[in-house]
């Protein structure tokens, strides 16, 4: 755990969220500010702070992250159209630094993203 990390202190319980799902290596939560009517955010316990630092030994865990959002994405009723986004470092829109796999559904939507 990244005691500065925000995504870290929610999977730890220490900031409230409204959880979807988890297991021993994954935890999902619903997006506090949501884009879509389906917008939960899917991460791995592991503290990795963006996708481009994972190492080849996260291989695996990486996806199991996305075939649990992709499982995710048919509980919430969307699994026939969604968007799964990971954004990598400011400039593509990550602002929390804790690996995580959007996922959005619900509506239409655009492309390319904006
Ligand atoms: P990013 O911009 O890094 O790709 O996505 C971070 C996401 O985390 C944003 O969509 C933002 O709304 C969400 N977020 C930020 N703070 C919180 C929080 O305290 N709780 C929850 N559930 N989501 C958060
Ligand atoms: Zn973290």
């Amino acid at each position: 755990m990244d005691e500065t990390c925000l995504f870290c202190k929610i999977i730890a319980g220490e900031i409230s969220s409204d959880k979807v799902y988890e297991d021993e290596t994954v935890v999902a939560f619903r997006d506090i500010n949501p884009q879509a009517s389906t917008h939960v955010l899917v991460v791995p316990r592991k503290h990795i702070p963006r996708i481009v630092d994972a190492t080849e030994d996260d291989s695996a865990l990486l996806g199991e992250v996305a075939y649990r959002a992709a499982q995710i994405a048919r509980k919430e009723g969307v699994g026939d159209s969604f968007r799964m986004v990971v954004n990598n470092g400011a400039d593509a829109g990550q602002s929390v630094f804790h690996v995580h796999f959007h996922i959005l559904g619900g509506r239409r939507m655009g492309w390319p993203p904006g």
